[in-house]
């Protein structure tokens, strides 16, 4: 357990962070900012307004967080957003190494298929996987 996790978990109980998620909330209207996109970029929103979580896009000004650190998300997208935020188990670099392939991803989750999206996820970005698998 790293000093960084601990301060986060702690960080997320705090009334300060209770503060940012009731206004991240009203900014997006109570309602889940995640945007089904087709081929072109746009698309419908998601019309969720039931057990909202506010997602961080970024850890890195934790405590300060600018306009466009945080989403309110749903349930499910909330699900959408860490998938395709999963890191590689032994460097920690995305394991998903273009935007066409976690577009890939968010799209059979917006699908509904989640359980499919994350058994395709690799545990590995394609460095560590091509280390592993020296055939080439
Ligand atoms: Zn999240
Ligand atoms: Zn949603
Ligand atoms: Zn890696």
């Amino acid at each position: 357990m790293s000093a960084r996790r601990d301060a986060y978990r702690a960080y997320l109980r705090s009334p300060q962070w209770a503060e940012i998620r009731k206004r991240e909330r009203a900014r997006a209207g109570e309602r889940c900012e995640f945007i089904k996109e087709d081929e072109y970029g746009d698309g419908p929103r998601c019309s969720v307004t039931r057990n909202l979580q506010v997602h961080h896009l970024t850890y890195a000004n934790l405590g300060r967080e600018q306009p466009g650190d945080l989403k309110v998300l749903c349930d499910l997208h909330h699900k959408v957003y860490e998938l395709v935020a999963k890191e590689c188990v032994r460097c920690q670099e995305s394991v998903f190494d273009n935007d066409s392939d976690s577009a890939a991803v968010e799209l059979e989750c917006a699908e509904g298929d989640l359980e499919t999206a994350m058994s395709n996820a690799p545990g590995l970005c394609p460095y560590c996987d091509h280390m592993c698998n020296k055939d080439d």
